[in-house]
């Protein structure tokens, strides 16, 4: 690199100059990249760990779209109108973030405190570059929301808000904990103790989308399934927490939730949240968490599970509805469970069905996820509504998805822009099927 290009300042300003900094403009490997000392790799530590995803980058854009869906913009915070295409709200710009405090070349503002948080790590700029370079965005949001967090900056005052909820009333919506059941409209035994399944309700289905958590239950008790709840037991699983760069306060819920539920003796967990299933199934590994002794699933696993084998026989049609389902990106694209939820959908007798254009791997996020919505309103909003457009562009009026919080996001958005469309969990029309 000349000395003209090494003395271009990276302020958040300019950071589309950024490339200079990246190993494509240079005669080095990405390998010998790694091993070179950044002046400030002692000050970052965390930031010193993502080094092999960022000097990876190529600042090609790619991860910015959908390689699958006739390259559509598929990354919600470089779509969002304020700061569209702008380098530093892509996922390049996240690595030329983490690249640049480890050069010196710029040093944590809040302004960078913002480009860290206003992102929805939906993975789509892990899977787009994945097929190509390998450099995963998301690793450098995660090191720069954990510098930051450590560093006394981070997070934002709404999360902050939110993680004193979860520590008072174990729930970041400040709900009365004793009210996380208030919906069960069936007799359930809390705590029985060598039951085969514990339902992990979470804290968005009980307190914002309880029709899902009811539709949950009525389906366990129609396979006849043996099952208990934690009751006032259960805590928020710590996902919340963990994305946001609190790991020692995911840490301290999700370890309390382990504890109760390993005391039970049950074999299996399911969760209705496909938040609450990613902490279970790979918290453990990200924080150093105990690892659960008990198979953690998905709901839609479960009762795809039934289906295929008859313990649950669907007789009647759901709805007149044209549904589409919307993929969570905590289920779909970084856990990797896609099938079981078409599976539901299509055992329902009559359903008509039609995928989204960005859909799979390759689906838009709902906005909400990562701090997002509670943070970032606007953002969460506007990925929501993108997403109500695309359901009546594909000719769909009912929305079904797998995870409360993307229901609760998707709803209100309807409710705000009166699209004319429902919108529901997938086990709710499977539910409805069963009478
Ligand atoms: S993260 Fe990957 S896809 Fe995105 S700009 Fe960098 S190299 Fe390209
Ligand atoms: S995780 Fe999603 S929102 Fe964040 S930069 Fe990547 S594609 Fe964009």
């Amino acid at each position: 690199m000349s000395e003209i290009e090494r003395k271009i300042p990276l302020t958040y300003k300019n950071i589309d100059f950024v490339p200079f900094i990246t190993h494509a403009s240079l005669d080095k490997t990405p390998r010998e990249w790694v091993n070179i000392t950044f002046p400030k790799d002692n000050e970052y530590p965390d930031l010193a760990a993502a080094k092999f995803e960022a000097v990876r980058c190529w600042v090609c854009g790619q991860c910015e779209m959908s390689s699958m869906a006739n390259w559509a913009m598929n990354c919600p915070t470089a779509t969002y109108p304020a700061h569209y295409r702008q380098a530093a709200y892509r996922g390049q710009g996240k690595h030329m973030t983490v690249l640049g405090l480890l050069q010196g070349f710029i040093k944590p503002t809040p302004e960078l405190v913002d480009v860290a948080y206003f992102c929805n790590l939906c993975g789509n700029c892990t899977l787009q570059c994945s097929m190509g370079i390998g450099s995963d965005p998301v690793v450098s949001v995660m090191a720069l929301r954990r510098t930051f967090v450590k560093m006394g900056i981070a997070p934002p005052a709404a999360h902050r808000r939110f993680a004193n909820y979860i520590k008072e009333y174990h729930n970041p919506y400040a709900e009365p904990p004793e009210n996380r059941f208030a919906w069960l409209k069936k007799s359930v035994e809390p705590q029985k103790k060598g039951a085969e399944i514990l339902y992990f309700a979470g804290c968005t289905g009980p307190y914002r989308t309880p029709d899902v958590c009811e539709a949950t239950v009525s389906l366990l008790s129609a396979a006849n399934a043996d099952f208990t709840i934690l009751g006032g037991e259960e805590w928020c699983c710590g996902s919340p927490l963990y994305m946001t760069g609190l790991w020692e306060e995911a840490k301290e819920t999700y370890e309390h939730n382990i504890a109760k539920i390993e005391e039970l003796g049950v074999t299996r967990l399911i969760t209705s949240c496909a938040g609450c299933y990613r902490q279970f199934h790979e918290g453990y590994r990200k924080f150093g968490g105990s690892k659960p002794s008990f198979e953690v699933l998905h709901s839609s696993q479960l009762f795809s599970e039934y289906l295929s084998s008859g313990r649950l026989k669907p007789k009647s049609k759901a709805t007149e509805k044209v549904v589409t389902y919307h993929d969570p990106c905590h289920l779909g694209r970084h856990v990797g469970v896609f099938d079981e939820p078409r599976e539901i959908l299509s055992n329902i007798p009559e359903l008509k069905f039609v995928e989204f254009e960005r859909t799979a791997h390759h689906a838009w996020c709902c906005g909400a996820g990562a701090g997002v919505m509670s943070a970032y309103p606007e953002l969460a909003n506007f990925a929501a509504t993108e997403r109500l457009k695309e359901a009546k562009m594909v000719g769909a009026s009912y929305v079904s998805s797998a995870c409360p919080f993307c229901v609760l996001n998707l709803r209100r958005n309807e409710e705000a822009g009166k699209f004319g469309l429902e919108i529901g969990d997938i086990l709710q029309l499977l539910d409805r099927s069963m009478r």
